[in-house]
């Protein structure tokens, strides 16, 4: 089989954490299942899921409480550690203690080994495949966020309003550019085009969302949603509340065939958050996802 042109990379999905990890964490049972209830993207490998032979997926087999592979490996690049956020959590999204400072340093270069770096390997091999075969490739960044945002948002964002403010989807392109990409300019990786069809693609998903109404959680948080207000929702933000898009480190800024974009979907859209449950409609939602990913590639 040739290698699909389209890479679904899914980071955030599991909530798997090995028992020899678990006992690094400071949280109780009670804490961890708490922030695990806010830092998972839930479900987004059932929501982003393609068939083999449409798209190849790299999914991240244990919780970014192990490790996050959606961070920088080297903590200079990183904007995250300032919060204690970097590859390896030293604080939870709401600034408690998630590992001790000493111990996350000793264990760092552990997890790398063990779960950061074959990820990453893997999904450069992907690339590499798929460049190969097709002379271009197109990485989706699958992921979810939640309807309010966490306390470390708003540390590490100067712009309140962007975080306040949470578009049902959101799209995040290569317009932040880390300072090892010396070669990149905005645009490079998520050319207008490829903004313009995932704008399309997406809008046209909410336009028909099967899960309930869209609304904007900033302006409306307790109130259910006016009447037929599940139909045409203007919910597309690019790069707000989350910015950028992955890029294999080899191809970021150097190789415009790697082409990239984000989607994130606000959770409330397909899951109740407070018990983190499916929304009754969920296979719906998930077909939905699924269609408009297709129209992305088509
Ligand atoms: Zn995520």
């Amino acid at each position: 089989m040739t290698a699909p042109k389209i890479i679904l990379h899914v980071p955030h999905s599991s909530a798997e954490i090995p028992a020899d990890v678990r006992a690094q964490f400071l949280l109780d049972d009670d804490d961890l299942a708490a922030e695990l209830r806010h830092m998972t993207d839930w479900y987004t490998d059932e929501l982003f899921a393609l068939p083999p032979d449409e798209a190849f997926t790299v999914r991240f087999p244990v919780s970014r409480l192990v490790v996050d592979p959606e961070r920088f490996e080297d903590p200079k690049d990183e904007q995250m550690e300032a919060v204690g956020m970097g590859a390896v959590y030293a604080k939870t999204s709401h600034g408690a203690p998630l590992r001790d400072e000493a111990g996350a340093a000793r264990e760092r270069e552990a997890l790398l080994a063990r779960y950061y770096r074959p990820h990453h390997a893997a999904l450069e091999a992907a690339a590499a495949a798929a460049l190969a075969a097709h002379g271009r490739c197109l990485i989706v960044d699958c992921h979810s966020f939640p309807s309010r945002p966490l306390p470390y948002e708003l540390k590490v964002s100067a712009d309140r309003w962007k975080v306040v403010h949470r578009p049902a989807v959101c799209i995040g392109t290569d317009a932040t550019l880390p300072p090892h990409a010396p070669f990149a300019h905005a645009g490079m990786h998520t050319p207008p085009w490829l903004r313009e069809r995932a704008a399309e693609a997406f809008g046209e998903m909410l336009s028909g969302w099967p899960g309930g109404a869209a609304r904007d959680p900033a302006s409306a948080p307790h109130e259910p949603p006016a009447e037929g207000a599940g139909t045409a929702v203007a919910g597309i933000a690019f790069d707000r509340p989350f910015a950028g898009a992955l890029v294999p480190l080899p191809y970021l800024g150097n190789d415009r065939r790697v082409q990239a974009l984000m989607i994130e979907l606000r959770r409330d859209l397909y899951m109740d958050e407070a018990t983190g449950g499916r929304v009754a409609g969920f296979a719906a939602c998930a077909a939905a996802v699924q269609a408009a990913l297709r129209r992305l590639i088509a």
